[in-house]
């Protein structure tokens, strides 16, 4: 196991737990699949995370900076000149703290289901109507200028713009329906590296509709409220995976009561080797040693 990944949530950050928020990410997984949700939120075992983006979380660090320049100034970033848009970073005592996506973010709680809603911003601009703007930053590199965002997979880019107006809106700010992505493509049309990467920005566009947040609230509180495991997501390969390996390894256990396994690590055989304390039968790592059966 990875130093990233803690599979054993403490009860205290699971659904129940005074520290469980609901974040705009876990409300994606929900929409994604309720079945992995309710496993991490409610069991308490989350997906192992991807590995970080360390290039992007440079990019959006810089951002920050250069954008909190102009919070300061109170003045226009050149992109949005660029692209024709009336706003300037806005100034407000909680930025910092609805920033924080970590533990923070712009809070709510929604009255019908008592879930304390969170999702932490990149950036709010303010336009001379005195609305506001979410914006948020994206990192990548393809041959294509960025203009829009048709493909399918868009939608959770969408859906987390939209949380965060629903967000803003219920904290009794006048928000904007255009949100905009901040988004810095890194080009390979150069010969070389150079130790440099150039990036073509552009301020992509989006109409928000934050119709859908009341529903998902309701059905995603009745999910955790409920017993029953709900059903997986389909044409979901980690599923597949998942299952097939543990019926795989069952198979191969129980045609295999001989050697120990074979391991590259020399200490890592003593350590996957545990006693049950019912009967003192040594478990392999992937034996479940206060049940004897397998994951
Ligand atoms: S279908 Fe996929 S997303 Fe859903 S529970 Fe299984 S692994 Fe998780």
């Amino acid at each position: 196991m990875s130093s990233f990944y803690k599979p054993n949530r403490r009860p205290d950050y699971n659904y129940g737990g005074p520290k469980w928020t609901l974040s705009r990410s876990k409300i994606d997984l929900f929409m994604e699949c309720a079945r992995c949700f309710y496993i991490d939120n409610k069991l308490g075992t989350a997906r192992p995370p991807g590995f970080p983006f360390n290039l992007n979380s440079a990019v959006d660090a810089l951002l920050k900076k250069e954008l909190d320049a102009h919070r300061e100034q109170g003045s226009q970033h050149p992109l949005a000149k660029e692209f024709g848009l009336d706003a300037i970073p806005l100034k407000h005592e909680k930025m910092d703290e609805w920033r924080n996506a970590l533990s923070q973010g712009v809070k709510y709680v929604h009255p019908a289901t008592g879930l304390t809603v969170r999702g932490g911003v990149d950036d709010i601009w303010i336009n001379p109507q005195g609305e506001l703007i979410v914006i948020d930053y994206k990192a990548t590199s393809k041959d294509a200028r960025i203009e829009s965002l048709d493909e399918d997979w868009h939608r959770g880019y969408k859906r987390q713009l939209e949380i965060y107006q629903w967000l803003l809106r219920m904290n009794g700010f006048k928000v904007s329906d255009m949100g905009y992505w901040f988004y810095a493509n890194a080009t390979k049309n150069r010969d070389s590296f150079d130790a440099r990467l150039d990036f073509e920005m552009t301020l992509v566009p989006y109409k928000g509709s934050t119709d859908w947040v009341e529903e998902v609230l309701l059905k995603l509180k009745a999910c955790l409220d409920s017993d029953v495991l709900p059903s997986p997501g389909e044409n979901c390969d980690y599923c597949t995976y998942r299952e097939t390996v543990g019926r795989a390894l069952q198979k191969f256990a129980s045609a295999n009561t001989g050697p120990q396994p074979i391991t590259s690590k020399p200490d890592a055989l003593e350590e996957a080797r545990v006693p049950t304390k019912a009967s003192g039968k040594v478990a392999t790592s992937y034996e479940n040693p206060t049940t004897n059966t397998l994951f």
